[in-house]
């Protein structure tokens, strides 16, 4: 099953939609790594990717 990570969830702050898919758990956190980028966040410290891993999801295609 694929999963997302909806980057509004992780970072209300930013007013951003984008929504990280990825087909594993590595592929989700590469691509979100990946889009931290277009925040300005090159370093993904602990405690963010503690914060991205608390909001991954499973991808619901009902
Ligand atoms: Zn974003």
């Amino acid at each position: 099953m694929s999963k997302i990570i909806d980057c509004n969830k992780v970072n209300p702050a930013s007013g951003c939609a984008h929504v990280v898919h990825g087909e594993t758990e590595e592929e989700l956190l590469r691509n979100a790594a990946e889009h931290a980028k277009e925040h300005g966040i090159v370093d993904v410290t602990p405690e963010l990717m503690e914060m991205i891993k608390a909001n991954i999801e499973d991808e619901v295609t009902a």
